[in-house]
């Protein structure tokens, strides 16, 4: 992910990034649109635009009226120029999905396997098989984008665990499906991938100009974040930066497998929530959840919207264990939006409304007024989205690997700078 703009010759490339990431965005511009919003002369988009009409990236539409009745051409990325496949590797599952140069899904498969007796090196098999199938049916993928359940160490190339998955750690992908497919392959931690799925598409376009801090947050199973400030993922000098799931809201909290204590996932994921639901039941025999012989946080949440009162409070409660996290995220990251995805998302007003008001007593007015918390507007999988998002960016990064071979229904061939 890139800063802002410049209008240095050194940077063209990545002006060029910049240019093509709005167009992606937004499908129609106009050069004067493209302008004002990267902070370039329309001289140097002018310079970039020709260069990609002439490699068929980008193609001239309709005239638009802008501004003071100016006709303008309007712009737009040619999204049938290649594909790229976005793969979510889960802890029951992975998912491949194909998709276009605008990040839109085709079409997507999911892949179940049994934790613990199905191999890692069988699952990358399968991996390859169904990304090889997308390939001969879609024609000309040009990069694959990789979103995998965290830690994920960067340097190293591999996952430092899987709980209830051995031998993750012995494997790396990126080699794996690189020598399998000779074409650009990405990873990234499936929280970093949804936060930049949520950089790009899921906000109201307040980040559209590369400035701002977002935190996107997981709530499922464990929990998780990804913060993304003005157009990068911060990462750390591992790769495993925002941890959010293991910070501690109590010192003196339970021992967590990390070896904190109190973690905030031991408190509001979906699984704490749940056991946590059951355990103080006993005391609320009024409760319509005494008739549930199974007990998950989507039960909760169904008996929550029936009007049950005991499933509110905990609802609420887990939102206010949430918000407490999330005050010290904010004190840590000021960030000027935090989006929240997964599983709680299901605890609907109620949830969102604790943790809202978690924050406001615990943060600073100001930074609370400047705040806004949200859940995901995304439509589609965030993590799956993000895992293409990568790709896309390898692509936009490095025209090299774009330009090679020139797209679909191309004549011209040029070659990048
Ligand atoms: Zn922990």
């Amino acid at each position: 992910m890139k800063a802002s703009g410049t209008n240095s010759e050194s940077m063209q490339a990545g002006n060029r990034f910049l240019v093509l990431r709005l167009l992606s965005q937004r499908d129609v511009c106009t050069r004067t649109e493209l302008a004002e919003e990267i902070g370039l002369t329309q001289a140097s988009i002018s310079k970039i635009i020709s260069e990609l009409i002439e490699a068929n990236l980008v193609v001239e539409g309709d005239l638009s009226t802008g501004r003071k009745g100016r006709r303008a051409i309007k712009i737009h990325l040619n999204r049938s120029f290649c594909r790229i496949i976005g793969v979510k590797l889960a802890r029951r599952s992975f998912t491949v999905g194909v998709f276009d140069l605008r990040c839109s899904l085709l079409e997507s498969r999911m892949v179940p396997f049994e934790a613990g007796k199905t191999k890692p090196a069988q699952v990358i098999e399968e991996m390859i098989h169904v990304c090889k199938d997308y390939m001969e049916r879609y024609g000309d993928v040009r990069a694959i984008g990789v979103a995998v359940p965290g830690p994920y160490l960067r340097e190293q190339g591999r996952i430092a665990m899987m709980s209830q998955f051995e031998g993750w750690d012995k494997i790396n992908i990126v080699d794996s499906l690189g020598q399998a497919f000779r074409i650009p392959v990405v990873i990234e931690h499936d929280t970093n991938a949804s936060a930049c799925a949520e950089w790009y598409y899921g906000t109201d376009g307040r980040f559209r100009s590369q400035q701002g801090t977002l935190l996107s947050v997981y709530v499922g199973e464990g929990v998780g974040a990804g913060l993304v400030v003005n157009g990068r993922l911060l990462h750390g000098s591992d790769g495993t930066a925002v941890e959010l799931g293991h910070m501690s809201i109590k010192s003196d909290g339970p021992r967590c497998s990390c070896g904190n204590y109190g973690c905030l996932e031991l408190y509001c994921s979906s699984l704490a929530f749940s056991e946590n639901v059951k355990s103080g039941l006993i005391n609320r025999p009024e409760s319509s959840l005494n008739a549930e012989k199974h007990i998950d946080a989507k039960t909760v949440f169904a008996h929550m919207r029936l009007g049950d009162a005991y499933a509110t409070e905990k609802v609420r409660e887990a939102g206010r264990y949430l918000g407490c996290g999330l005050a010290n995220a904010v004190y840590l990251y000021n960030p000027k939006r935090i989006v929240i995805t997964d599983e709680m998302t299901g605890g609907g007003e109620p949830f969102l409304e604790a943790v809202r008001q978690t924050l406001k007593e615990r943060v600073l007015p100001k930074l609370a007024e400047d705040l806004t918390v949200d859940y995901t507007s995304l439509k589609s999988d965030p993590v799956l989205l993000g895992a293409a998002v990568l790709a896309e960016e390898e692509l936009f990064d490095k025209p090299r690997e774009l330009y090679a071979e020139g797209g679909k229904g191309q004549e011209k061939r040029i070659t990048a700078p």
